[in-house]
């Protein structure tokens, strides 16, 4: 008698609840302002301001997390996302446990509603060492 052992491919199970849905509302912007947003996600809310800066190479935004009223302290948290097709980076925790992350989901979504003008890349780029 033998059994039959099924296996199921691990990444289907933790694909499912791998990354919750977000909902990112932004506001428009004004010239040489940071994007003001809102992510929410499991029905809690993160106010974020949104810009983008200097990077050598991909897209960096940055990410500073706004005061949202609850907490005493107005300490500000930042994350600079680099967004560079599949080796798009967070300095976050969550980015650093998971892959992913809330920050790289919103500037991916930000720039592709326009909101976040890519910087001109050069046309020579600097020779590396
Ligand atoms: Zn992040």
């Amino acid at each position: 008698m033998s059994n039959v052992i099924q296996t199921h491919p691990a990444v289907n199970a933790s694909a499912a609840k791998r990354k919750r849905p977000l909902t990112i509302t932004s506001y428009h912007p004004e010239p040489g302002m940071p994007v003001s947003l809102v992510i929410t996600c499991d029905g809690k809310e993160s106010h974020y301001w949104a810009e983008r800066i200097r990077s050598e190479f991909g897209i960096a935004v940055r990410f500073s997390k706004a005061w949202d009223g609850r907490t005493r302290d107005f300490a500000t948290e930042e994350y600079d996302v680099l967004l560079d097709g599949d080796r798009s980076s967070c300095e976050c925790m969550g980015f650093l446990r998971h892959g992913y992350c809330r920050h790289v989901t919103a500037a991916v979504q930000l720039l592709a509603e326009g909101k976040l003008q890519p910087a001109p890349r050069p046309e020579h780029a600097p020779e590396r060492p």
